[in-house]
């Protein structure tokens, strides 16, 4: 097989790099960029709003939007201070990406699957069934040719995406009934968002989207038989070890959803060249952050659920190679109708490709012989 050089993969992945722009190391913008940025002014101070997806106080990621806003103030020295709400403080949660398209507010924290309806390749870059794990993703956007395609996507709606956050592995969800076989899936309403709910259609269930504070209620009540939310620390604040029976592994659908910070570009624009600096440091630390906190976080609280007595599961290989299929058809079709998202999937799927030696010699077999 050919080898490729790392610029030949970016070239062929898509990632359609300028003629002339130097590579963007790590999440660095177009340095093309520059010239347009206002002189450094110690006198001038920026008062910006960010309107999340989150609930208020959301732990882990909520709570690292809140200290990205003291990194950027302490960094800044108190230049630009950043006010940050939770979802429905201002504005509803999903109007996050309107709000910083239109410049209501100059900052959003989401992830890019919530905005599915309006740039269906955005899923590319939040969460993809049987995708790549958060150190891959990172890899991808960062130094993979990702983020000059996010950049591409979201350039028509006037908005900068940064990657800024990652949820780490997730978990399959809660379910009342044993999945043994595929003919369990059938008939089941599961409450899973962005791809993995098509999927989950596809394979004979019914997927359905409710907002994270409606969840645990219609579990209770039966309007759903499972759900899936992030990880054990998360869901065992959510509570749903006390009204579902079986918590499954693994989150086929969300292996590492990758999570942005956007801003509006208008506003990015007129910041003097440090003060953009300072965010795009800012929002690397909050990747790391939310990636290592979730890691620990979940560690210990599943040992607490084992404790406790749930009763934790793995889907059988039979349902996931199932799964895995319809995902293929899923993403088939998607690419099929919308040339955006063929793009951006050709990149996401060749750094797989790339990748996937690499990891399978390494990583792969680390965690077999381990375990
Ligand atoms: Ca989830």
């Amino acid at each position: 097989m050919k080898k490729l050089t790392r610029h030949q993969f970016l070239k062929t992945s898509g990632a359609g790099l300028a003629t002339g722009a130097l590579l963007a190391t790590g999440c660095a913008p177009d340095r093309n960029d520059q010239a347009k940025t206002p002189e450094f002014d110690p006198n001038r101070t920026y008062k910006w709003n960010m309107v999340t997806t989150w609930p208020p106080n959301f732990p882990i990621i909520g709570e690292g939007c809140e200290l990205f806003a003291e990194w950027v103030d302490q960094m800044s020295g108190g230049r630009l201070k950043i006010r940050v709400y939770g979802g429905g403080e201002l504005i509803p949660p999903l109007e996050t990406f309107d709000a910083v398209s239109s410049g209501t507010a100059q900052l959003g924290h989401g992830a890019a699957y919530y905005w599915a309806g309006k740039i269906p390749a955005a899923q590319f870059f939040a969460a993809v069934p049987f995708g790549m794990n958060a150190h891959q993703v990172t890899s991808w956007i960062c130094s993979g040719g990702g983020i000059e395609l996010w950049r591409e996507m979201y350039e028509p709606f006037d908005m900068v995406p940064f990657l800024a956050g990652n949820s780490n592995a997730q978990m399959g969800g809660w379910f009342n009934r044993e999945i043994n076989s595929i003919d369990d899936l059938k008939g089941l309403k599961m409450r899973i968002p962005g791809l993995g709910g098509r999927v989950f259609e596809r394979s004979g269930g019914s997927a359905i989207l409710s907002a994270g504070s409606e969840i645990y209620t219609n579990l209770e009540r039966g309007i759903i038989d499972a759900t899936e939310w992030l990880g054990p620390f998360h869901d065992y604040k959510m509570g749903f070890h006390k009204i579902a029976k079986y918590y499954y592994s693994p989150g086929w659908h969300e292996a590492g959803t990758a999570l942005e910070l956007v801003v509006n570009k208008t506003n990015y624009d007129s910041l003097p060249r440090d003060l953009q600096v300072i965010l795009e440091t800012a929002c690397a630390r909050l990747n790391q952050y939310m990636i290592t906190e979730s890691e620990v976080k979940n560690a210990e609280y599943l040992q607490i659920m084992k404790d406790e007595g749930v009763d934790i599961r793995q889907f059988p290989s039979e349902v996931l190679s199932f799964l895995k299929d319809k995902t293929d058809e899923v993403i088939s079709e998607l690419v099929a109708e919308d040339p955006k998202s063929a793009k951006v999937y050709s990149s996401f799927k060749s750094f797989k490709e790339l990748d996937k030696p690499w990891s399978d010699l390494t990583e792969k077999v680390f965690y077999n012989e381990i375990s």
